[in-house]
């Protein structure tokens, strides 16, 4: 019998990675002959997760062969899968998003709820099967639904979310508020950036009435890990007024578990901030915006009003 490949999306996330390797196990509990593979480099976060667990990751492909039977996890549109995807069989979908782009040859098995993660439709058709869930793959449902909810966190968030996490925290046997901590937080790892790259990774330049801003955004699982590089993230925000001739910079640390951010403020317009928020610069040019975590819906607006 020829193989089976199960993959994720392009630019795979912690769903995408770790929903391919449990539907594998799922697959081959049904007796077939099934490989998890992926269409790109693991980030910061996934890499984490396959570090704890001490597994193999899935090989990367690029390429399909005619005729290729596939099941599609995590999406199914077609821009978001494998290149050439025309070429092959799919013979099965499991997935959370809306149905776009896709249409098949052959009757399949198409399984899509309208939860936060893949792992979690995964987690009810173990369920409902009967099939015992290991240790592993717990974990790997688990990692999934932390990182696609952000902990429970986001507003994507379904009670099914919570139920599967609930009870996959008590298979894995470990805390999994903790662990999804760091594991968010190694996603949102920026130790390996200098201060300039941190400030320039998702920086915006506003002008408004012949005024200059820059408002630049990080998120982190914990402020304090960002803001601890507060010398070194002035220094280059310094420079980049200097070299861009700004009145103003802002820096956002936003907290993902916590929803809300802090601000380092530099610059000669620094009162536009106080005004924009009603709230003074502390003595650590930073300023604390509680709830605050889009730029384009909450900050950008009230700042370019007061200018
Ligand atoms: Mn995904
Ligand atoms: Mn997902």
């Amino acid at each position: 019998m020829e193989k089976i490949l199960i993959f994720g999306h392009k630019s795979p996330d912690t769903d995408s990675i770790c929903s391919s390797v449990v539907t594998e196990k799922l697959a081959k509990h049904y007796g077939l002959d099934a490989e998890a593979v992926r269409l790109g480099d693991l980030n910061k976060e996934t890499e984490y997760v396959f570090n704890y667990l001490g597994i193999e990751v899935p090989k990367k492909i690029s390429e399909i062969e005619e005729g290729q039977k596939v099941i599609l996890v995590d999406h199914n549109e077609k821009e978001q899968s494998v290149d050439g995807r025309e070429k092959a069989e799919i013979i099965g979908v499991i997935d959370h998003h809306r149905i776009a782009a896709f249409e098949t040859v052959y009757p399949l098995y198409y399984m899509a709820k309208p939860y936060g993660c893949t792992s979690t439709v995964l987690f009810e058709i173990f369920k409902r099967e009967n099939i015992e869930i290991d240790k592993v793959s717990a974990k790997l449902m688990l990692s999934a639904i932390i990182s696609d909810t952000l902990l429970l966190k986001s507003p994507t968030c379904t009670d099914k979310d919570r139920e599967a996490y609930s009870e996959l925290e008590k298979i894995a046997e470990i805390n999994a508020e903790e662990y999804g901590l760091e594991m968010l937080k190694a996603g949102t790892d920026l130790s390996m950036y200098s201060a300039d790259e941190v400030i320039n990774l998702d920086a915006k330049e506003f002008s408004e009435k012949g005024k200059k801003l820059v408002i630049a955004q990080v998120n982190t699982a914990d402020i304090n890990d960002v803001f601890s590089r507060k010398e070194e993230l002035e220094f280059a925000m310094e420079k980049s007024i200097a070299d861009r001739k700004l009145d103003l910079y802002m820096f956002l640390i936003t907290d993902i578990i916590n929803t809300n951010s802090k601000v380092i403020v530099l610059g000669n317009d620094r009162s536009v901030v106080e005004k924009a928020f009603g709230k003074s610069i502390d003595e650590n040019d930073s300023i604390f915006l509680e709830g605050v975590v889009s730029r384009k819906k909450q900050v950008a607006p009230p700042i370019l009003a007061v200018l």
